[in-house]
């Protein structure tokens, strides 16, 4: 892939209403920031809620992180592109087959979405990775899934912003980090425990940030947004 496109910003759409999204929406600019839409929005609303999206201009990042045979996950990743969303992702734990099954299946497409991993759940301890078998530590995890993607024709994955650094390092500058976990300086944490403010995320690799409740809970989100895209420019980390 490319240098990252503008806009860095894709808001993760939590919303369980549909008025109360509807209402967010109209206030923010596809100039300033794409969209996510996760398992939650979709499952209630389906693929029409997409098209309203996108027919508003936003750009979308289809967050259902597939994972299922070669066969099953490819279909839904051609579903996905026929769609016309601009990101989409698998989970890499799927293994080789089936993330390479996913990019044959986008050759056709002119403009296929970037296809994008998910490595190792940030909501995992090194002691669940162990229960569910796993024998190396969620660090070096997410580093061999990480290169298995890229050898498999993925765009890139989702980390944590933590780990940009060292994947950016081991990966290079072609393989796109997409990172949640961002609170800029002005937002209160959440429930998030290891973030890391915009700029130092992109100081560290990261391509694009997925930033929710920051903006989608601000009084203004436009202002958030605005806010954000200058500590952005600015460069403060
Ligand atoms: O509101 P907040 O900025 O915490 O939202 C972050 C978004 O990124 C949510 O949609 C959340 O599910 C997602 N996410 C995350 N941490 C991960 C993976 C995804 O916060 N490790």
């Amino acid at each position: 892939m490319a240098q990252p496109t503008e806009p860095r910003i894709v808001v993760a759409l939590d919303f369980s209403e549909r008025k109360a999204l509807e209402g967010f929406v109209e206030q923010v600019d596809p100039s300033l920031c794409r969209l996510k839409v996760g398992k939650e929005l979709f499952t209630s609303f389906g693929p029409e809620i997409v098209h309203w999206l996108q027919n508003k201009g936003f750009e979308i990042f289809l967050d259902l992180k597939f994972h299922d045979i070669p066969n099953t996950t490819a279909h839904a990743v051609k579903a996905a592109a026929n769609m016309g969303v601009w990101m989409v992702n698998v989970h890499a734990s799927g293994g080789r087959r089936m993330m390479e099954a996913c990019r044959e299946i986008l050759q056709p497409f002119q403009q296929p979405p970037l296809l994008i991993a998910v490595t190792i759940l940030t909501s995992l301890s090194d002691d669940e990775l162990q229960e569910i078998g796993y024998s190396s530590d969620a660090e070096q995890m997410v580093k061999r899934l990480a290169s298995l993607s890229k050898d498999s024709g993925m765009d890139g994955v989702v980390c944590s912003a933590q780990e940009s650094a060292m994947l950016r390092s081991a990966l290079g500058d072609d393989f796109a980090l997409v990172t949640p976990g961002i609170r800029p300086g002005f937002a209160a944490k959440d429930d998030q425990t290891r973030i890391v403010t915009p700029a130092k995320a992109v100081e560290d690799g990261s391509h694009y940030l997925v930033i929710g409740r920051p903006i989608t809970r601000a009084d203004d989100p436009l202002k958030a947004l605005t806010l954000i895209q200058q500590e952005l420019n600015n460069g403060v980390a």
